[in-house]
């Protein structure tokens, strides 16, 4: 049962009561034609009209760059400054089923072996408010990964789109329900009493099987298989997929600055990029496209699932969408359930 509802029109409100509580408020509004999650300021920048967002909402989890140290050499030595962590209370409006889910598998990769708080601090501070999915197209997936467009992990707060165009509000966990407690003059303890709008349910693919993909991974001859080369010969390793996907968290470290004083900075990177295993000595060893784009499906289908017991797909599908030769991962999934 739901614990309260939001009006449509109280958005604005609901938008103001967090920001004059001095956090961020993150929602889908339209840039260039489409929905991207942003900083919003007023309820007339949201759009309720998109599937997902072009970009994921780790951007602001995991920005694609941010300073970590400066450093600066003088007649003293060299002196390496930290960066302060100091990150703004945040609440992400509008995120998907799927795309919260992803939570789970990029807390796993960020405390793994040790601790980067420049992630997990902006985690910690963030409040994610999902809209169960009304809608959706042909490259949704979730079903086929075990997930649902209600699914709650991940989410602090689940809305549910009402016949009417309001929403029933649940909290999912003690930061939703701290939310809805802030927040509460934006909501109602009840509402109009109209259904909820049917929830778009993507079919399962047929002849896709998870544990299938997993075994034939495990399996170390599947390296050497030819299908690998013909099912991604056209990827032109342009790494949208990567930048776009919510559990692709590859970053790089570099220094930009003079010999004397400079920045640290963590970048993204994506293993899509042929310069991403390329060693000093000029050995490559993923060095052709079809090789890199193994290390990626691996990645989502065996290395998460094995190692963190976490999914590395949630079938969000905007590597589908944003692919310039639409390679779709669910035909290589079909292909490796084979
Ligand atoms: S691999 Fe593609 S479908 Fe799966 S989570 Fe990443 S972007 Fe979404
Ligand atoms: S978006 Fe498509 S072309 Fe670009 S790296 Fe990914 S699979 Fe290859």
């Amino acid at each position: 049962m739901a614990d309260k509802f939001l009006k449509r029109e109280n958005l604005g409100r609901l938008i103001d009561s967090v920001r004059n509580g001095g956090a961020r408020f993150v929602a889908p509004a339209i840039d260039a034609r489409q929905a991207v999650y942003r900083a919003i300021s007023g309820a007339d920048e949201v759009t309720w009209d998109y599937i997902l967002p072009r970009n994921s909402f780790k951007d602001y989890l995991f920005p694609q760059t941010e300073v970590v140290a400066e450093y600066s050499i003088g007649e003293g030595g060299v002196e390496i400054r930290g960066r302060e962590l100091s990150p703004k209370d945040t609440v992400v409006f509008g995120s998907r089923p799927c795309e919260a889910a992803s939570l789970a598998s990029l807390r796993s990769v960020f405390t793994w072996d040790s601790v980067d708080e420049f992630y997990t601090a902006r985690e910690d501070k963030t409040t994610v408010v999902t809209v169960a999915c009304t809608n959706g197209d042909e490259a949704c997936f979730c079903t086929t990964v075990g997930l649902s467009p209600e699914s709650v992990a991940g989410s602090d707060v689940m809305l549910r789109e009402t016949a009417d165009g309001d929403f029933s509000v649940t909290a999912i966990t003690g930061r939703g329900r701290g939310f809805l407690s802030a927040h509460s003059a934006a909501f109602e303890d009840s509402g109009s009493g109209s259904a909820q709008k049917p929830l778009f349910v993507p079919e399962k693919i047929e002849g896709v099987d998870i544990s299938r993909i997993k075994e034939r991974l495990a399996r170390k001859e599947h390296y050497d298989d030819p299908v690998w080369a013909g099912l991604t010969r056209k990827c032109i390793g342009c790494g949208a997929c990567t930048f776009v996907c919510p559990t692709c968290h590859c970053f790089d470290i570099i220094d930009e600055g003079t010999a004397f004083e400079g920045e640290r900075r963590k970048n993204w990177d994506a293993c899509q990029f042929d310069s991403f295993t390329l060693h000093a000595s000029g050995h490559n060893p993923r060095d052709a496209q079809f090789k890199r784009w193994r290390n990626r499906f691996m990645c989502k289908f065996n290395f998460y699932p094995n190692k963190f017991n976490s999914r590395g797909c949630v079938g969000c599908g905007r590597c589908i969408r944003v692919c310039p030769v639409r390679l779709d991962i669910t035909e290589v999934m079909e292909e490796m359930s084979r």
